[in-house]
């Protein structure tokens, strides 16, 4: 290479370092994302495969038993798996805000926002939690593209909440201290980010810091710490064993089972089945 060449190229190569530079400088949501995913490597820990003694039962007769709850919690809804036709989303007000969202969400919703109050003196507000199907119609409409299709939007199932805080709203809640906060601490309160920055491969949507998604503990913390997706996550758990998690001086089995036939702990304390939208369940419970 001649004396002229080389000097060329180290310049395109310094153009092209100042570029990243100042890439990573004014983008917000990348130097959040960045950081955000190299602590978590350092803390990423899978569930393990364990052992309980089970017993087969049948969805129906799982549902009569006091200590168990249904929900909605872990549906998959998107453009793969879109919420059947006629899906009837279970439906409650938050705190007589006029904000409807899904029943399971509502507690951990409640304590969130109050976390924030707390810690920011800011109120969380929500821009939009449960939205018809006839609402997300007009929704891409006005939208177009980014937009969920009618069916594979979470907003249907009142699991999906957008989020912002007084001057920071949508890209920009990440700006703002608590949008920071709540993308990094969600998942010790029942939420995930659902679309992470590095994760449109899997999700097929772009990072949006304002949208949270309930799934309950301890699927969150789970997801959240490996910096997972709902997606991948499902796919994870896609054995049909037990996997064990520990977490707040609690011990969980979860566990994703199809077919008509479940296996189900022999002895716990509390639990709850969720259908996951792809033809399975996902059982949690809490054991001793
Ligand atoms: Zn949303």
């Amino acid at each position: 290479m001649s004396g002229k060449r080389r000097l060329i190229a180290i310049f395109i190569l310094l153009a092209a370092i100042t570029a990243a530079a100042a890439a990573f400088a004014f983008n917000a949501p990348l130097r959040f994302a960045v950081i955000d995913r190299l602590t978590r490597l350092g803390t990423a820990k899978l569930p393990e495969k364990i052992d309980v003694p089970t017993y087969e039962t049948s969805v129906e007769d799982l549902i009569s038993d006091p200590r168990i709850s249904f929900d909605q919690s872990m549906m998959l809804i998107n453009t793969d798996h879109p919420l059947p036709e006629g899906f009837i989303a279970d439906a409650a007000e938050y705190k007589e805000t006029g904000v409807i969202m899904n029943p399971c969400a509502v507690e951990s919703f409640g304590k969130l926002s109050e976390e924030i109050g707390e810690r920011f003196g800011e109120k969380l507000y929500v821009s939009s939690a449960f939205r018809s199907a006839k609402e997300q119609l007009e929704i891409i409409g006005e939208e177009g593209e980014t937009a969920q299709q009618v069916g594979a939007s979470e907003h249907q199932a009142g699991l999906g909440i957008d989020v912002y805080v007084m001057y920071f709203a949508g890209t920009g809640f990440i700006k703002s201290a608590p949008g920071k906060w709540i993308n990094t601490n969600c998942g010790d309160y029942g939420f995930i980010i659902r679309y992470p920055y590095f994760k449109r491969s899997e999700t097929g949507i772009p990072y949006e810091p304002w949208h949270i998604r309930y799934v309950g503990l301890p699927h969150s913390e789970i997801i959240m710490r490996n910096a997972m997706t709902l997606e991948g996550y499902i796919d994870f758990l896609d054995g049909g064993g037990y996997y064990g998690w520990q977490s707040g001086g609690k011990n969980w089995a979860v566990s994703r089972q199809s077919g008509g036939v479940l296996k189900i702990p022999e002895s716990f304390i509390s639990g709850k089945i969720s259908p996951d939208n792809t033809g399975g369940y996902i059982l949690t419970f809490e054991i001793a």
